[in-house]
């Protein structure tokens, strides 16, 4: 069968080799072993149930959670010559029936669905009386509570299983936070799933992570590295895309002879998919846009991707800057980030009455931003995987471009000392407070006024020793922990009292420390 499959590859798609992880994916269809495969964006998952829907008999049935979404991939698979269909609520009761049809028919290989739509009665009705040959699930993380993408209909899912004995259920992902992970497979009910997880670590993308200093004149920097070249510049908000998309134009228009186009869910449909056509023919050289761009687009030579705001996490940082260097050659990566953004975000996330989870990603993304630890090596880690090299060579923390503190592990000692005066009984906010010397009521009432470490680093000021601590917690030094993210001493931590160790922390900006 895999032979078929190979076939298919080359016949359908010109593809001549399976990437990383695609035969093992495929193999689990074939087999009809219920499985979830973990590959970064890009990594080719679309294929790991597209080629061998062909091979099988009956229908495979994939589940996507976007209308837009599912339309590109089924326009992209009718170009190719493949019978494949979408049922939604864009159709008309023509173009409805006439699905209904084909698949009858037995015409039909491959089925694309929104899950609210599949999991109604009628439909599932429907299906059960036709031959389905598999349930394929993308975007599997949206099953996730843990996830940064819950979409709750996507938890009905959990009945296919009993529904069609005879089909098996395959779920695929770019989240691979082993916590996520799991719970897709529990979610889904697959016992016994086969679990597979590609390389995270996109070695052809350098990292940096700078504080913002000036936004604007740091994106033009990275633009202006790459005359000529194709870049993706994500902002969070639409009026933040068109004021950069703006100055791009005016000032860059001169200097470098970039051009750029806008993206985002404000404007409408056909000036979207103008703007994002232009960019795929090369006909703009940069994208400014929101998240809303890029499910989807495949475009090999992305040579940078700026963030001018920090993301809301860091799978979306990892799914977004992933779409630079498709093509293995080296690019950029570029995050532009200040305290400001999370606070926009809060902002954001209140008013779509976001959950613990999603704050917790969001913090998670800061965190790393302020982090001093190889760029590779953290976020390959949080995605549950180890990193054994000791210097990418292509992060700005393994190049020495942060600008460090001198003297950094006297600076550490004050801020573990001030743990331990207080009993490693508080949290960052706090212990920042105590070491800044703050009047603030709640010190004065712990007697934390008292404690010889109290004001150490007034001078420094609060921000920044929050900033440290964040920093020695990245590194290993303190730990946080219980629900209240109470800080105290690891082992790395107590033997740094003992000035043995090799912490880095970096040095304040003049907005940080204010
Ligand atoms: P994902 O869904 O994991 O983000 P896609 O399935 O969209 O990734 O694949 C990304 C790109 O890689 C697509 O253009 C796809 O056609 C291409 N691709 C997938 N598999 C192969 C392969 N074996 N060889 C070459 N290109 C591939
Ligand atoms: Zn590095």
């Amino acid at each position: 069968m895999i032979q078929q499959v190979t076939k298919v590859f080359r016949d359908v798609w010109g593809y001549d080799q399976f990437r990383p992880l695609q035969e093992d994916s495929i193999r689990c269809v074939l087999d009809k072993q219920d499985s979830l495969t973990v590959l970064p964006t890009g990594g080719g998952k679309s294929l790991c149930f597209q080629a061998p829907a062909l091979c099988c008999d009956g229908m495979a049935v994939v589940v996507s959670p976007l209308i837009s979404l599912m339309k590109d991939q089924v326009d992209a698979l009718q170009a190719c010559g493949v019978a494949a269909e979408f049922a939604n609520s864009t159709q008309t009761a023509d173009e409805k029936r006439r699905v209904a049809e084909r698949i009858r028919a037995g015409e039909i290989k491959l089925l694309y669905m929104a899950p609210e739509r599949l999991l109604s009665p009628r439909t599932l009705d429907f299906l059960q009386s036709n031959h389905v040959s598999f349930f394929a699930i993308d975007e599997a993380h949206c099953i996730s509570a843990w996830g940064h993408d819950f979409r709750p209909e996507y938890r009905g899912l959990r009945t296919l299983k009993e529904l069609f004995p005879s089909a098996s259920v395959h779920a695929y992902t770019a989240t691979a936070a082993e916590d996520v992970r799991n719970d897709i497979a529990q979610q889904l009910g697959l016992s016994g799933a086969k679990i597979l997880v590609g390389d995270f670590d996109r070695p052809n993308l350098n990292y940096r992570m700078l504080r913002s200093d000036g936004r604007l004149q740091q994106v033009m920097e990275v633009i202006g590295r790459h005359p000529g070249e194709s870049g993706i510049v994500y902002c969070i908000s639409r009026k933040e895309v068109e004021r950069t998309a703006n100055a791009i134009n005016a000032v860059g228009g001169r200097a470098t002879g970039s051009r750029a186009l806008a993206y985002h869910a404000g404007l409408d449909d056909h000036q979207r998919k103008s703007n994002q056509n232009a960019f795929i023919k090369d006909e703009c050289d940069v994208i400014v846009a929101t998240v809303a761009f890029g499910m989807g687009i495949d475009k090999p030579d992305v040579r940078y991707v700026v963030h001018a705001g920090m993301p809301k996490s860091i799978e979306h940082y990892q799914q977004e800057s992933g779409r630079a260097g498709r093509d293995g050659l080296e690019s950029e990566c570029v995050l532009i980030y200040s305290g400001g953004d999370v606070v926009t975000w809060k902002r954001i996330m209140e008013g779509g009455g976001s959950n613990n989870a999603a704050i917790a990603s969001l913090d998670a993304m800061a965190n790393l931003c302020g982090s001093v630890v190889c760029r590779h090596k953290a976020l390959v880690e949080y995605f549950g995987q180890k990193y054994e090299h000791q210097n990418c060579g292509s992060c700005d923390v393994c190049l020495g471009e942060l600008d460090l503190v001198d003297d950094p592990i006297t600076l550490s000692q004050k801020i573990l000392s001030c743990v331990i005066r207080q009993g490693e009984r508080f949290g960052s906010a706090h212990t920042a407070k105590v070491l800044a010397g703050s009047k603030d009521q709640r010190i004065h009432q712990f007697g934390h006024d008292k404690l010889s470490t109290y004001g150490l680093l007034a001078d420094e000021g609060q921000a920044s020793a929050r900033m440290w601590i964040d920093q020695l917690v990245a590194q290993g030094y303190l730990l946080r922990s219980g629900e209240y993210h109470l800080l105290s001493l690891s082992e790395t931590g107590r033997r740094l009292l003992k000035r043995d160790g090799d912490p880095k922390l970096t040095k304040p900006t003049s907005k940080s420390s204010r």
